[in-house]
């Protein structure tokens, strides 16, 4: 590393007090300029799961008589709900493993056919999964049936900033067709540049939801960003 590298980084380095949504009293790091280089230091959220963590202090409140469903096996939230609800169940989605069956520990659930029985929770969390999923549509039906009365879904996507939503693939049987250059994110499972984006979010996931069934379906975004970073988060309501 240059000597005007290291500058750049030792710059970029900000730590302040902030009241995390998720912890309490804590620092937020920031090493750089990027949503992934800002963590809370006691809980590891990152902007993304810290905007998460305000909607669920805003929109449920409090966990103890509440069971929870998390769409993946680590991260601040999912801590979160660990320590705080009365019960969570987790899921990858893991290629070759059928739906409620596990591999080294892990279950295995496709949010487009969850292995759940109708009305099993009372919250349902997703972070940057729904982009990744062929048919969203079916995934949000899905997460509505398992959802009891009542109970809420706070999901994370990247979002584009646009109105529409824009299809970048879409599948048909085993076949991926592409409608833009392919783009992919990096999982924990699968490893950097490993899932395809089927799509690039706009306002218009709110009427997904509706259309999934559910009533009420919000975009609320936190009032306060952390280090210049929020994300708009998918509050929806079942009946
Ligand atoms: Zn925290």
């Amino acid at each position: 590393m240059t000597a005007l590298a290291a500058f750049a980084r030792i710059r970029d380095l900000r730590l302040r007090p902030f009241r995390c949504p998720g912890c309490g009293p804590s620092l937020l790091l920031r090493l750089g300029g990027d949503e992934m280089q800002v963590r809370c230091l006691r809980c590891r959220g990152t902007p993304v799961h810290l905007s998460l963590l305000a909607a669920l202090a805003t929109h449920v409140g409090r966990l103890a008589a509440i069971d929870a469903y998390e769409l993946s096996t680590t991260g601040a939230v999912l801590r979160h709900l660990q320590r705080h609800c009365r019960s969570v169940a987790t899921s990858e989605y893991l290629d070759g493993v059928p739906p409620g069956g596990s591999r080294n520990g892990i279950r295995c659930e496709d949010v487009q056919q969850l292995s759940f029985a109708d009305r099993s929770f009372d919250l349902c969390t997703s972070t940057e999964v729904f982009e990744h999923v062929p048919d969203d549509r079916a995934g949000l039906r899905e997460l509505h049936r398992v959802l009891r009365p009542g109970g809420r879904l706070l999901l994370t996507v990247p979002m584009s900033g646009q109105a529409a939503t824009v299809e970048r693939a879409r599948r048909d049987g085993p076949r991926v067709e592409h409608l833009l250059p392919p783009a992919y994110h990096g999982d924990r499972l699968n490893g950097p540049g490993s899932v395809l984006v089927y799509r690039d979010y706009g306002r218009d996931i709110v009427a997904r939801a509706h259309d999934a069934g559910f009533r009420e379906a919000l975009l609320w975004t936190p009032p306060l960003a952390f280090a210049g970073h929020r994300r708009a988060v998918l509050v929806a309501t079942r009946d």
